[in-house]
């Protein structure tokens, strides 16, 4: 016998018949503007995302579901989570982590631009890092100065410390270079 509490809540708010599948993630805001705008054409923009199925609050990842009887339609992970559906939960889940995967490695391509870039710059800037004593003493008493240190970062650090020395010759050249 199925009782009330066993149905569960998309078939109870009527969106179709159990079980659900998810059969995609949708993140909307892929492809914005820096004011967060999706641009339409013809000079039109819009704002990224839409509402839950399910709350009808807005959502920007939309999890796109599929019922028993072939009906389709969209709810916010927030809603999946609170499903109580285990197996749906764990879809969901994975197609996110896959999709954070993704945009991680897209960052450290980004960086890794900026990191190629900030070593030209410190060639311009060579003059005066070189001016500089190096920040380890016994560097320093060798007669070795930051621009040393900043090359042997570049040459011996991984990603992380190379965009952190990235980062700081971005800073000093923002002051130093005319832009
Ligand atoms: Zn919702």
């Amino acid at each position: 016998m199925e009782t009330e509490a066993k149905k569960h809540v998309f078939e109870t708010a009527e969106l179709g018949t159990a079980p659900f599948r998810c059969v995609a993630i949708e993140d909307t805001s892929i492809g914005a503007d820096e004011n967060g705008m999706i641009h339409i054409g013809g000079g039109q923009m819009t704002k990224p995302g839409g509402s839950c199925d399910y709350c009808g609050n807005g959502i920007v990842t939309f999890c796109w579901i599929v019922s028993k009887d072939k009906k389709r339609f969209k709810v916010g992970t927030t809603c999946v989570n609170k499903t109580g559906d285990a197996g749906l939960k764990k879809v969901v889940a994975k197609h996110i982590s896959a999709k954070r995967k993704v945009a991680r490695v897209k960052a450290v391509a980004r960086q890794e631009i900026r990191i190629e870039a900030a070593k030209i710059t410190l060639e311009e800037l060579k003059g005066y890092f070189s001016n500089i004593e190096s920040v380890h003493d016994w560097k320093a008493e060798k007669g070795e100065t930051r621009y040393d240190d900043l090359i042997w970062m570049f040459k011996n650090s991984g990603h992380s410390g190379r965009y952190r020395v990235t980062r700081f010759i971005e800073k000093v050249a923002a002051d130093l270079l005319p832009a």
